[in-house]
């Protein structure tokens, strides 16, 4: 009983409250939080609130405190959420999936780390070497996505600027065999620039600051990020983690996942190829610098020729298939320069990613031989954004927190209120916000904004980023959730000609046009594509399959960014919808990144967008725990003479009643038609404590 926690910790679960209230919850979350208890539980559902410190929750002792016990025989933590969906997923067969939602620095990634350190912890008891290696390449994945992956943010100084969802892949014995993992919507705007204060991507720095100088010499390099200017930003203010030790860490974590000397050598080109781009094209006027322009050729292995004129002009097709060059104006130099840079490293990343799931794919695995194989998912994907100004990459972060708070919505309340009707079992229905006509507003086909962004990048003749609005304003105006100065003209906090607004499920979110049907078409010249396609470097090369099409066969559109976007958070939701969802609620206590202060404001808004309340009156309308009768009885049979060691009663529903009187718990539970419901968790804690004299 040691393990339990006294009251003065607080309430180990929302459902508990006197009332349900937010002051309550907010007392409770902070209580909980000045005493290092960051976890907190809505059911099954983990209420993490960031320390801001390093705790000691995770070493191997408490790994084995939760290996194989029920969510309710510890205090909350991420490892009994882990090693439920890890029970489901042995045990019953289940394809589960642990959803981790929050804003940005909320701790999203170091639960999904975590997660994953418990999983490995407490898997491969036999130490089969397969089975190692891939535990060994899934762990080292993070330190290198982090270093593609993420950057320096004003909120958070190891801030993820993409999307990641990984699956891990079990056989029948319940030991991970392989996995995979996608990725959305890298922020590759940040190569080209960053805010004030923030960095662009770590590997840039760690390349500058831990290559060996013989290494950055032929990369043509010097060791200092305030010479480039896609690193010069990040150079002012105060530096963030070790760089140099970050470089070694990632040299040796893709050796482990198997990248080869010569892919971390090209690897390394590109990066440097990136550097060395926005020199040759400085401002808006194009330097002639013949040692550039061959240090460039060399580090992606071209023809100076053919760079060259890649960067200083266009194929066109003229009428009758004939091809004309076309001599780029310094701007259009300037910016097919900046489209090209993002493009390479938008491209590095998503090889990277796709080299580390070829070294995990579940191979080898027969399915006839074992069974079928089942999946754990762990979703780590940008929490809501509201920033002082908001972009298209806002507007599609904050679209597929729409779609996950649906999601979450439809799973968690949905089902739950399902469950109860089914069951035959009294319900007072309440009351939910439903945000499906803000995902509607999105997504909707040729008439929300998606199509509505994607009407204006196919329209022919110029089409600027006003006009689109002026689109929007004629066709939503009526629409609940939108807004725009033009049809609010009396709202000064917002421009004319420039800013619309939604009503998002977490708030009014301004959004300036500025950029959007840029971002949207995301246009390379095929040039820069035939270029690298035509490189001899392997590695370069296989970036660009569609580098072979001529100019003339590039006659159909590629999706848009938007589309492509939507299509696979689309995809990611149905994934989710078909598996036994896990949730884990990450909230920021402050903004100062304080171990301290719980900035009660901040924690209002977010536990009112997460809509834990709601959660919290849900479980407690309802049942924190139910099972189906032959399943209780075969747990707590031992605890009644009635029922052991077999009852005589005419269904297992009565035998469970039976049981239930007997230790006087009739008020706190239900008995539904196949399963009995217990209100409290008490409840069943008393039964497990009886249990365990017993056995
Ligand atoms: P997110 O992914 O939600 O943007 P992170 O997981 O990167 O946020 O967390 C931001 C920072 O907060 C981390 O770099 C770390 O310093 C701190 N942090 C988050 N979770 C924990 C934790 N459980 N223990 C200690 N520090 C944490
Ligand atoms: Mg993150």
């Amino acid at each position: 009983m040691a393990e339990l926690e006294g009251p003065e910790f607080g309430k180990a679960d929302f459902v508990l409250l006197d009332e349900v209230t937010m002051e309550q919850f907010l007392e409770n979350l902070r209580l909980r939080f000045s005493q290092g208890r960051i976890y907190t539980y809505i059911g099954e559902v983990v209420v993490a609130v960031n320390p801001y410190r390093a705790l000691a929750l995770y070493g191997p002792p408490v790994v084995e405190r939760y290996r194989g016990r029920e969510l309710y025989e510890r205090p909350p933590h991420l490892f009994a959420l882990a090693d439920a969906a890890y029970k489901a997923m042995k045990r019953r067969a289940k394809d589960t999936c642990i959803v981790i939602s929050g804003e940005s620095g909320a701790g999203k990634t170091e639960a999904s780390k975590y997660i994953m350190q418990y999983i490995a912890a407490i898997t491969n008891p036999t130490q089969r070497a397969e089975v190692e290696r891939v535990k060994n390449v899934l762990l080292k994945s993070n330190c290198v996505l982090e270093a593609f992956g993420n950057a320096k943010t004003n909120r958070n100084d190891n801030s993820s600027r993409f999307g990641k969802y990984m699956d891990i892949n079990f056989d029948f014995k319940g030991d991970p065999t392989g996995g995979h993992i996608h990725n959305y919507l890298l922020e590759k705007s940040r190569v080209l620039q960053q805010q004030p204060g923030e960095r662009n991507f770590h590997a840039f720095y760690q390349l500058l600051l831990g290559a060996p100088p013989e290494l950055l010499a032929t990369l043509h390099l010097c060791p200092d990020p305030a010479a480039y200017r896609y690193t010069q930003e990040g150079t002012r203010g105060s530096a963030c983690g070790d760089d140099a030790g970050g470089y070694r860490a990632v040299e040796e974590a893709m050796g482990v996942i198997g990248f080869s000397p010569e892919e971390m050598g090209s690897v390394r080109r590109i990066l440097a190829t990136i550097l060395h781009l926005a020199a040759v094209v400085e401002d808006t006027a194009v330097v002639e610098d013949t040692a550039q322009l061959s240090a460039l050729a060399e580090l992606t292995a071209t023809a100076p020729d053919n760079l060259r004129q890649a960067l200083l002009s266009r194929t066109v097709a003229a009428g009758g298939g004939e091809l004309i060059e076309k001599g780029h104006s310094p701007k259009e130099a300037a910016y097919a320069r900046d489209a090209c840079a993002k493009a390479v490293y938008e491209r590095l990343f998503c090889w990277i990613v796709g080299r580390i799931n070829a070294s995990i794919a579940a191979r080898g695995y027969d399915a006839r031989l074992h069974g079928k194989s089942t999946v754990i998912g762990v979703l780590d994907i940008y929490g809501f954004e509201i920033f002082d100004t908001n972009s298209f990459e806002q507007f599609c972060i904050n679209y597929c927190n729409e779609k996950l708070q649906q999601l979450f919505i439809e799973l968690i309340l949905r089902q739950e209120q399902a469950e109860y009707q089914r069951e035959g079992i009294a319900w007072q229905n309440i009351e939910y916000f439903s945000n499906e006509p803000i995902v509607e507003l999105v997504e909707q086909p040729h008439r929300g904004i998606l199509a509505l962004l994607d009407e204006a990048c196919l329209a022919v003749g110029t089409v600027t980023d006003p006009l689109f609005l002026a689109s929007m304003d004629t066709r939503l105006r009526h629409h609940p959730h939108y807004t725009s100065r033009k049809l609010c003209p009396t709202d000064k906090t917002m421009e004319f000609d420039r800013d619309f607004r939604i009503k998002h499920y977490a708030g009014d979110v301004t959004y300036s046009v500025e950029g959007f049907l840029d971002k949207n078409k995301d246009t390379l010249f095929q040039d820069f594509k035939r270029l690298f396609y035509n490189s001899a470097d392997p590695v370069l090369r296989a970036m660009w399959p569609d580098g072979e099409q001529s100019i003339t066969e590039v006659t159909k559109r590629p999706l848009t960014t938007g589309t492509l976007f939507k299509n696979s958070i689309v995809a990611l939701v149905e994934n989710l919808a078909s598996k036994e969802p896990y949730y884990v609620r990450c909230i920021k206590p402050n903004d100062q990144k304080s171990p301290t202060l719980f900035d009660e404001e901040r924690c209002r808004h977010q536990v009112s967008y997460l809509g834990l309340l709601e959660n919290v009156r849900v479980r407690r309308a309802g049942f924190a725990y139910r099972q189906p009768y032959d399943r209780f009885l075969q747990r707590y049979k031992m605890t009644c003479e009635y029922t052991w060691p077999n009852h005589l009663m005419a269904t297992d529903r009565e035998a469970t009643q039976a049981l239930l009187e007997q230790h006087g718990f009739q008020d706190d539970v239900a008995y539904g038609h196949t399963k009995v419901f217990i209100r409290t968790p008490r409840t069943l804690f008393s039964l497990e404590q009886e249990r365990a004299q017993l056995i």
